[in-house]
């Protein structure tokens, strides 16, 4: 039987990154196991889905490319189908319809904690002949007695005791499915044999368990990721940073890095922490999954950002660079210059955004000097050197690494001081105190005019803020 799996969020939202290791895992079962991975959504709460989640959702994968492999299912599309199983139930007598109000389930929920009792439906209307006619929800009748067992890819049996389930509600009074009842009826339907989803749901599925067999239908496999925590151990939310996949993207990280971060929070593979997409298929296991809930580290994604900012194609960083440019104020395209600087700076920044922040200096003049780097460079008098640099750096037939550096050199040797006293403030003057690489490429790349610009810029700046 060929696998297939599927990822069934309901758009209440952006994908956050515990839906995205969800889907991640159960798109790379299906890929190692030469099977299909299907997007389901599950929109059947209408005042809290939105077509803006749907579109949040799926950019999300696509920028992870987890792509599915067949155009998604909406739950809403389908209504008509859970209404023929519901009335399926019905008339074989394993649902029935239950018209007992709030304030009466108020009251016997109260009164079961203050005997002690765990909290269920008590069945009345079980044996009462409700007429359809009536406002009503249907109820799905669990077996009173004996226990409900499956096996969890991850987890390993898992057993349930009848008596602890009480009576669902499959259909409410409006008329709307209720998520058990859908997400049985749909994995059926789908084809699904391995479910991967959060162990949020690990409850629900000796219920659907005991749905497929009123059905007539095989369960699936089920298998139940734990959750993500944030650094301080609890459960990740808002308050721990952004949750939103798509955050990530905006703040300048790579999606091959966010994937390999998602695939190691709670799996592993001996002590291999870089996989590539194909290693990562390669290897996957759910028996390798752990069961304790992992913690969400921004360290390590910087890490695994940095790593794969190293070894990225240089053409496609250009590309990918543009919009953080742009969000400076730097309008450029991927061009040679763009090319050389990123080889230049790459080394030097964990996440896009930072390599257009220190790269910015190549683009535009600096504003401001870093503090640090103008309180070192600019100490004693700087100024004299910077004038002579500046005479022979604007005196030069051909601006290159090589002229550039004898013309340094040669202030050097003019003034007798040491090789820092002209080159640190040279530096500070063109790069504002940026990261930057080599003096003689960094001076290339910023080009002769907004050299000899910036260094007339600092030699002003200190003689103002000597007198
Ligand atoms: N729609 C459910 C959720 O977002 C997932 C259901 C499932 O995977 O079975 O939590």
């Amino acid at each position: 039987m060929s696998v297939i799996t599927r990822f069934a969020p309901s758009p209440t939202g952006y994908l956050h990154l515990g839906g995205a290791r969800t889907a991640l895992f159960a798109w790379l079962y299906a890929r190692q196991q030469g099977g299909r991975f299907i997007l389901r959504i599950e929109d059947t709460d209408q005042a809290r889905s939105s077509e803006a989640a749907v579109q949040a959702i799926l950019a999300g994968m696509d920028w992870l490319s987890l792509t599915p492999d067949a155009e998604p299912v909406y739950q809403t599309h389908r209504f008509a189908r859970y209404d023929a199983v519901i009335n399926q139930l019905l008339a074989a007598g394993l649902a029935y319809r239950c018209t007992c109000s709030p304030e009466r389930l108020a009251a016997l929920r109260a009164e079961q904690l203050a005997a002690k009792q765990k909290p269920r439906y008590d069945g009345l209307c079980r044996n009462r002949q409700v007429a359809a006619e009536q406002p009503h929800v249907v109820r799905f009748c669990q077996p009173a007695t004996g226990d409900v067992g499956f096996v969890d890819q991850v987890r390993g049996a898992i057993q349930m005791q009848n008596q602890e389930l009480d009576d669902l509600i499959i259909r409410r009074t409006d008329g709307t499915p209720t998520y058990n009842l859908t997400v049985v009826v749909d994995d059926h339907d789908m084809g699904i044999t391995h479910v991967i989803r959060g162990d949020d749901h690990i409850n629900n599925t000796p219920r659907q368990i005991h749905l497929y067999r009123a059905l007539g239908w095989d369960s699936p496999t089920f298998a139940h990721i734990p959750m993500i925590l944030g650094e301080d151990g609890s459960r990740l939310s808002k308050r721990h940073g952004a949750v939103s996949v798509l955050h990530y993207r905006e703040a300048g990280f790579l999606p091959e890095a966010m994937l390999n971060y998602l695939a190691r929070l709670g799996w592993s593979h001996g002590d291999q922490e870089i996989f590539s997409q194909d290693q990562l298929i390669q290897h996957f296991s759910l028996a390798a999954v752990n069961t304790a809930p992992a913690s969400f580290n921004l360290k390590k994604l910087l890490w695994l950002n940095q790593h794969y900012l190293k070894t990225a194609e240089t053409t496609r960083l250009a590309e990918l660079l543009l919009p953080h440019l742009a969000a400076l104020g730097i309008h450029t395209t991927a061009d040679t210059k763009l090319h050389a600087v990123i080889a230049a700076q790459r080394e030097r920044a964990d996440t896009l955004a930072e390599l257009a922040r220190i790269s910015a200096f190549y683009y535009q003049d600096v504003a401001t000097f870093e503090p640090k780097a103008a309180r070192k460079a600019f100490k004693g008098n700087p100024v004299p050197a910077l004038q002579q640099v500046q005479e022979r750096l604007a005196a030069l037939d051909t601006w290159q690494q090589a002229t550039i550096h004898q013309a340094v050199a040669d202030t050097v040797a003019a003034l007798e001081v040491g090789f820092g006293k002209v080159a640190l403030p040279l530096r500070v003057a063109v790069t504002g105190g940026m990261p930057s690489p080599e003096l003689d490429l960094t001076l290339v790349l910023v080009g002769r005019t907004a050299t000899l610009r910036r260094i007339a810029h600092a030699i002003d700046y200190l003689l103002k803020s000597d007198a």
